[in-house]
């Protein structure tokens, strides 16, 4: 594999291999026989078929935020790290559309288009850690879901190393490739049936303006039911969380960001859109 890789990207020192034992779930500990670090497709390529002939089990890992065990090794074999395959390669500004590798970390995305004014959608919590490549195994979404979408709604192609090191384009860089939608079935799936190299994903104009509503609920199933009466009304806010009193509790014992401690529920609100029409919305969202 040093062969293949280059000196500094294999790991076998068992002290050195505990670093990847486990992931965001911590519970389950398994040690990998090797960790390796690629640095483009051809590399994994020969890595999968290295591990296919040598009969070696082996594993996809972004930054191990996962919280389900999906990047241990089972039973010894090969973590392929892509945490070094980590570049925005390209950015088409006119149709919306960033080329990038799946070790770069999520936010470092909204981060590189930012100042051209667009950002990437969807934002898992660990966004300042996970990887676009471990948002696509597990079609990862956050807050912002609920206008927004999960991952699914902004990948458009990948480009992927099946497990008989075979490298391939699924979809392309338009909304509507043809064919079936292999783009689909790719995401979400846990790494199972390959591993993806190049992703092509949608990047968005920022909201003109965002405006955030904090309501303060003495029942929790007042605030759920806001929730239902806000959507029930057509609006549809960027984002709404619902944080309950032991939350509220916490947050304020580790923050102070001044919600009141005696409320059952809160709900957060976050409007976004053109800012003509921004005041109308949120006090549709107050009434
Ligand atoms: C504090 C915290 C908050 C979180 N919040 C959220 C949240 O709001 N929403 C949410 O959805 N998740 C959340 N998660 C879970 C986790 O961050 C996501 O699942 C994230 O997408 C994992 O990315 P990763 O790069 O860490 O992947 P890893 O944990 O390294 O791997 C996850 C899976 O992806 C596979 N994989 C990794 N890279 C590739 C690749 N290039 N090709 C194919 N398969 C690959 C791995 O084999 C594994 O099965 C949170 C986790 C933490 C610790």
């Amino acid at each position: 594999m040093e062969a293949l890789l280059g000196p500094g990207a294999v790991l076998s020192d068992p002290d050195e291999l505990l670093v990847y034992e486990s992931d965001g779930l911590t519970l389950f500990r398994a040690l990998a026989d090797f960790v390796v670090f690629p640095t483009s497709a051809e590399q994994v390529a020969a890595l999968v078929k290295l591990a296919s002939r040598e009969g070696m089990p082996f594993v996809a890992r972004g930054a191990g935020t996962g919280l389900s065990g999906g990047c241990l090794p089972a039973e010894g074999g090969l973590v392929i790290s892509l945490m070094r395959m980590n570049r925005v390669l390209e950015v088409d500004y006119d149709n919306q559309v960033a080329i990038v590798e799946p070790g770069l970390v999520n936010l470092h995305l909204s981060w590189a288009v930012g100042p051209r004014g667009f950002y990437y959608a969807p934002d898992p919590s660990s966004q300042q850690a996970c990887t676009i490549g471990g948002n696509i195994a597990t079609n990862s979404g956050g807050p912002h879901t609920l206008k927004y979408g999960v991952t699914t709604n902004h990948v458009l192609g990948l480009e992927v190393v099946l497990p008989d090191g075979e490298i391939y384009w699924l979809g392309g860089k338009t909304r509507d490739a043809q064919g079936y939608d292999l783009v689909g079935l790719f995401v979400g799936s846990e790494g199972t049936f390959g591993i993806a190299t190049k992703i092509a994903v949608r990047i968005l104009r920022k909201p003109q303006a965002v405006k955030t509503v904090l309501a303060v609920f003495g029942r929790m199933d007042d605030a759920s039911e806001a929730v239902s009466a806000i959507i029930g009304r057509g609006l549809i806010p960027a984002a709404m969380e619902m944080i309950d009193q032991l939350t509220i509790e916490a947050v304020e014992d580790a923050f102070g960001c001044g919600y009141p401690r005696d409320a059952a529920a809160a709900l957060l609100i976050e409007l976004d859109g053109l800012a003509v029409g921004m005041e109308a919305q949120a006090e549709r969202v107050i009434q």
